[in-house]
């Protein structure tokens, strides 16, 4: 048997007044999610433990069967390999936002979110930048890029520079655990920031885009420093082939990490504008050549953190027809499918919040359940009851017929 996780980010909410009560998922029209609840088994998931909101990284490490609580070393590593950078095993990662900064106080942490000409300046930024240790900085999606450090005796034990705020100046990156070698780090990373600041000032881009009516991108906003986090992928601990097929660069490190192959289909992005729902195709030929297919799905999230939750119905409704077009193709005596979330993000509050999310297991020998619909509540009395994110791989695994007897 072969295995298809579908992960549709932040899919999880609360009841909302702007629908009635209902949570996004029980608004919306979704044959094709109540299809797999009714001929599947369902249940609730918890990503990290109850109550604990997860962040994408700690989750995802969690569904791809690690402790998190032990692993994770931070979000900046991930997302460096999830641009295409190639840290190696001692470099420290971090996550960057291009903003804007004026009269010394951070006026948009994104600089308008428009990207135009960051390309050029992070050309120029790496050609003009001299650091006492080798460095690499890449665009990522938006205003957003990654910065790597490269050496030894650094130390990812440090602060963020960004206040997380606007109307805040900018803030020093400090060690966060006394140590030299965070001292000296931190040291490297605020003169990064003051020398990138430099290149940027009275750059032609930034000319070209306060012309254009767009905010200057003029200040480099550091934040996450990762190490790499050490966990066994899963090729080696289940003997299996697998890939990822997600747009988000953070979930295609976290997967990269994993062991799992990235495969690249056009058009999926994290945004509204993704087209999932016609890449059903890119799927079906990923399970013809691997035992383990991941699929990542952003919108759900994004919807949420824009607190929007009549977008985040039609986003749930865009992965059902995904869904369906998918069961079209699949034989379910030969591939078993989940799809879950990994954490709740109410549109209220627009970020992660602790309940579980819910979990639905279709196809192969799965017991069935009474379940007939796949949400917050109904899935709540499914037969899988409540389970951890950690515990989904081997659950998952032993359906596929990949999990070793544990005794004689
Ligand atoms: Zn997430
Ligand atoms: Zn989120």
């Amino acid at each position: 048997m072969k295995a298809l996780l579908i992960l549709s980010d932040g899919i999880a909410d609360v009841p909302c007044p702007q629908l009635g009560g209902r949570t996004p998922l029980e608004a919306g029209t979704n044959p094709h999610l109540d299809r797999l609840a009714a001929e599947g088994i369902t249940g609730l998931m918890d990503p990290l433990k109850p109550g604990i909101p997860a962040g994408s990284d700690t989750a995802h490490i969690a569904i791809f069967g690690e402790n998190p609580f032990s692993v994770y070393r931070g979000r900046g590593y991930l997302e460096a390999l999830g641009v295409g950078l190639s840290p190696g095993a001692d470099d420290i990662g971090f996550r960057v936002n291009f903003g804007t900064v004026t009269d010394g106080v951070i006026t948009d942490r994104r600089a308008g979110r428009d990207p135009t000409g960051l390309s050029e300046l992070v050309r120029d930024i790496t050609r003009e930048v001299s650091l006492s240790v080798p460095f690499s900085l890449k665009e990522a999606t938006g205003t957003r890029a990654a910065l790597v450090l490269k050496g030894s005796g650094l130390s990812y034990h440090l602060t963020d520079g960004d206040p997380h705020r606007e109307g805040l100046a900018p803030l020093s990156v400090c060690p966060s655990d006394g140590s030299d070698d965070a001292s000296r780090t931190a040291e490297i990373v605020n003169d990064f920031v003051a020398q990138a600041a430099e290149v940027l000032r009275g750059h032609p881009v930034n000319d070209l885009r306060e012309a254009r009516g767009l905010l200057p991108a003029n200040y480099m906003l550091v934040r996450g420093a990762g190490i790499r986090p050490v966990v066994t992928p899963l090729p080696e601990r289940y003997g299996i082939s697998a890939c990822c097929i997600a747009a988000t660069a953070l979930i295609r490190g976290v997967a990269t990490c994993f062991g799992l192959d990235l495969i690249d289909v056009p058009g999926l992005t994290g945004e509204y504008n993704t087209v999932l729902e016609d890449r059903a195709g890119y799927v079906l030929e990923a399970l013809d050549a691997y035992d383990f297919v991941f699929v990542h799905f952003k919108a759900t999230d994004t919807a949420s953190h824009d607190g929007n939750p009549r977008r985040k119905v039609e986003m749930i409704e865009k992965l059902d027809t995904f869904v369906g077009r998918l069961l079209a193709g699949i034989d379910p005596q030969k591939v078993v499918v989940a799809l879950t979330g990994d954490h709740t993000t109410p549109c209220m509050l627009g970020d992660h919040s602790g309940e579980p999310v819910p979990l639905v297991l279709w196809g192969g020998r799965v017991r069935t359940d009474d379940v007939l619909s796949y949400g917050e509540r109904s899935c709540a009395k499914g037969g899988i009851g409540r389970l951890t994110a950690q515990d989904l791989m081997p659950v998952l695994m032993n359906q596929a017929g990949r999990v070793h007897k544990f005794g004689e």
